[in-house]
C-alpha cells in the first residue's frame, strides 16, 4: 500500500481535467497527489474516449476514401481488414499518450497514487484497492471523476451484443447489421467506423434530428450522406424493448405516432448519454452537494460549496467535452495556488468527428431563435469552394452569426471536412469580439477550406454577393 501522505493539492481522477489541473498545480509550485482508480492515465479520453475514436475514425476515412476514387479514375482492390492490426495501431495511439502523461507526472514529481479514492472527511480521501492502499490528507481538493454511459433498464446489458461506447472502441468483430442506439456525436462517430469496416448501421435517434445540440440545417449534408450509407435512419423513434435471443438483439421500435415494429441485429450499441461519476466519491462525507443525477455544482472559480474543494471536467455538468475539463482543470489549479482566475470563456466549441463532421461555437440559430436575440448572417456553401471540390467533396457550408449592432460575430456553425480543425478560427473570432470585416480583411490563403470562413464574413458583407 501506498500508506498515510498529505497533499497540498489532491486532484481525484486523472482524466482531461485531472491530468491538467495537477500540472498546472505543481508547476506553480504546489505538492500534488494524483488519485486513478486505473492503471493507466488519461481519464475516458485518452483511454476509451476522444483519442482511440479518432484513431479508428482515420481508418474508417482511409477506406471510405479509397472507396470514392472510384468515381475519379483511381479504382483499388476491396480492402483487407485486419482487426487485430487496427486494433494494435489504435492501442499504440492510446500508449504513448498515456505513456506520455507518466514521463509529465514524474517530471514534475506529481505523486500518482492507483486506486478508489473516497472522500472520509472535508480533508481526507481514503484510497483502496490496486496497492495504492491508504489515506491521502489534503489542504485543497480538485475533483475530476468524470463520466460514464448511461445504461437503459429494458436493455440487457449483461448480453455480450449489447455494447456502449467502451465496448465499441474495442473492435472484437464487425457485426452485419448494427443498431446504433442514440444519433448523438458519440454513437454517429461508432456508426461511422463500422459502416466503414462493412456492417449494416441502423441509427435510432428519439429527437427530429441527428445530433440535436446542432442546428438542421447544419447537419443537413450529413444526414443526406448516411441515409444514402447506412441501411435505416430512425428519427422521432424510441426503443421499447431489446430481446436477447439466439439469432441476434430483437429491438422494439416505437414511432411518434405510437405505431411499434421490430428488427433483429447482431450487436446493439447504446450511445444515449453519459451520467457523472459525482456518486462514487462519498462527496456528502467531505460536505460537498451532489444533485440527483450526479452532478457537482461548482461557481465561477471551480469551487464547490466547500472552499478548498473544486470540481471539474464532466461531473460539474455539459457540455461533456475534453477542452472544457483541460479548461476548468487549469483554472482550479490556478485559484488553488493563489492566483486571481475564474472561468470566463465565451464559447465551448462542439464537433462530431463524423464524415463529415459537423462543427459549432457561440450562438447556434435554434439558440437564437429560442433566446430572442436578434442576428444576421453569412452562408457559403462549399460548393463554390474550389478546394471542397478539389477534394471531391462538395457538400457542407459554412454560417456565420453576427450581431446586427456591430458586426460581431456570435456564432458559428460549419459542415463538411475538417469541419473541426475550421471552427477554431471562428471560436477565436468570437472571443476576441472579431467583426464581419476582421474575417473578411484577413487574408486568408488559397485554396483552403479555411477560405469558406472568410467567404461567409464577406457574404454577410456583401463584397461577394455572387457564386462562382
Ligand atoms: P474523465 O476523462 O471521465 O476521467 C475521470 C477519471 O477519474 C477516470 O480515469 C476515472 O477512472 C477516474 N475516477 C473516477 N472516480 C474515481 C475514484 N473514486 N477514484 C479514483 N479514480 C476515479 N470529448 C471531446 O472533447 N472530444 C472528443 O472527440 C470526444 N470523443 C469522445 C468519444 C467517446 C467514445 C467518449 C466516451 C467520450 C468522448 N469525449 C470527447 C468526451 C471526453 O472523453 C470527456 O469529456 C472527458 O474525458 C472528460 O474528462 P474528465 O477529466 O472530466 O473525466
Amino acid at each position: 500500500g501506498q500508506g498515510d501522505i498529505h497533499a497540498e493539492v489532491v486532484v481525484l481522477g486523472s482524466g482531461p481535467g485531472g491530468y491538467t489541473a495537477a500540472f498546472r498545480a505543481a508547476d506553480l509550485g504546489k505538492k500534488v497527489v494524483l488519485i486513478e482508480r486505473y492503471p493507466s492515465l488519461g481519464g475516458v479520453c485518452l483511454n476509451v474516449g476522444c483519442i482511440p475514436s479518432k484513431a479508428l475514425l482515420h481508418v474508417a476515412k482511409v477506406i471510405t476514401e479509397a472507396e470514392e476514387m472510384s468515381a475519379h479514375g483511381v479504382t483499388f482492390g476491396k480492402p483487407k481488414i485486419d482487426l487485430d492490426e487496427i486494433r494494435a495501431f489504435k492501442d499504440d495511439v492510446v500508449g504513448k499518450l498515456t505513456g506520455g502523461l507518466e514521463g509529465l507526472a514524474k517530471g514534475r514529481k506529481v505523486t500518482t497514487v492507483q486506486g478508489v479514492g473516497k472522500f472520509t472527511g472535508p480533508n481526507m480521501i481514503e484510497v483502496t484497492g490496486d496497492d495504492g492502499s491508504g489515506t491521502v490528507s489534503f489542504d485543497q481538493c480538485i475533483i475530476a471523476a468524470g463520466s460514464e454511459p448511461v445504461d437503459l433498464p429494458f436493455i440487457p446489458h449483461d448480453d455480450p451484443r449489447v455494447i456502449d461506447s467502451t465496448g465499441a472502441l474495442e473492435l472484437a468483430d464487425i457485426p452485419g447489421r448494427m443498431l446504433v442506439l442514440g444519433g448523438g456525436i458519440i454513437g454517429l462517430e461508432m456508426a461511422c467506423v463500422y459502416d466503414a469496416l462493412g456492417s449494416k448501421i441502423t441509427v435510432v435517434e428519439l429527437m427530429d434530428q441527428i445530433i440535436p445540440g446542432a442546428d438542421k440545417d447544419i447537419v443537413k449534408p450529413l444526414m443526406t450522406r448516411i441515409k444514402d450509407r447506412y441501411e435505416n435512419i430512425f428519427l422521432k423513434t424510441k426503443v421499447t424493448a431489446v430481446e436477447a435471443q439466439d439469432d441476434g438483439l430483437k429491438v422494439t421500435f416505437e414511432d411518434d405516432k405510437g405505431e411499434k415494429f421490430s428488427d433483429t441485429f447482431d450487436k446493439v450499441l447504446v450511445a444515449v448519454g453519459r451520467k457523472p461519476n459525482g456518486k462514487l466519491i462519498d462527496a456528502e462525507k467531505a460536505g460537498v452537494a451532489v444533485d440527483d443525477r450526479g452532478f457537482i455544482a461548482v461557481d465561477r472559480q471551480m469551487k464547490t460549496g466547500v472552499g478548498h474543494i473544486f470540481a471539474i471536467g464532466d461531473v460539474v455538468g455539459q457540455p461533456m467535452l475534453a477542452h472544457k475539463a483541460v479548461h476548468e482543470g487549469k483554472v482550479a489549479a490556478e485559484v488553488a495556488s493563489g492566483e486571481k482566475r475564474f472561468f470566463d470563456a465565451k464559447l465551448i466549441p462542439s464537433v462530431a468527428y463524423t464524415d463529415p463532421e459537423v462543427a459549432w461555437c457561440g450562438l447556434t440559430e435554434t439558440e437564437a431563435k429560442k433566446q430572442g436575440v436578434t442576428y444576421e448572417k453569412g452562408v457559403f456553401p462549399r460548393a463554390a469552394s474550389g478546394r471542397a471540390l478539389s477534394l471531391g467533396r462538395s457538400e457542407g457550408v459554412t454560417k456565420l452569426l453576427f450581431d446586427p449592432e456591430n458586426d460581431r460575430v456570435i456564432g458559428a456553425c460549419i459542415v463538411g471536412v475538417n469541419a473541426g480543425d475550421l471552427i477554431a478560427e471562428a471560436a477565436l473570432a468570437i472571443e476576441m469580439g472579431a467583426d464581419a470585416t476582421d474575417l473578411g480583411h484577413t487574408i486568408h490563403p488559397h485554396p483552403t477550406l479555411s477560405e469558406t470562413v472568410n467567404f461567409a464574413a464577406e457574404m454577410f458583407e456583401g463584397t461577394i454577393t455572387d457564386l462562382m
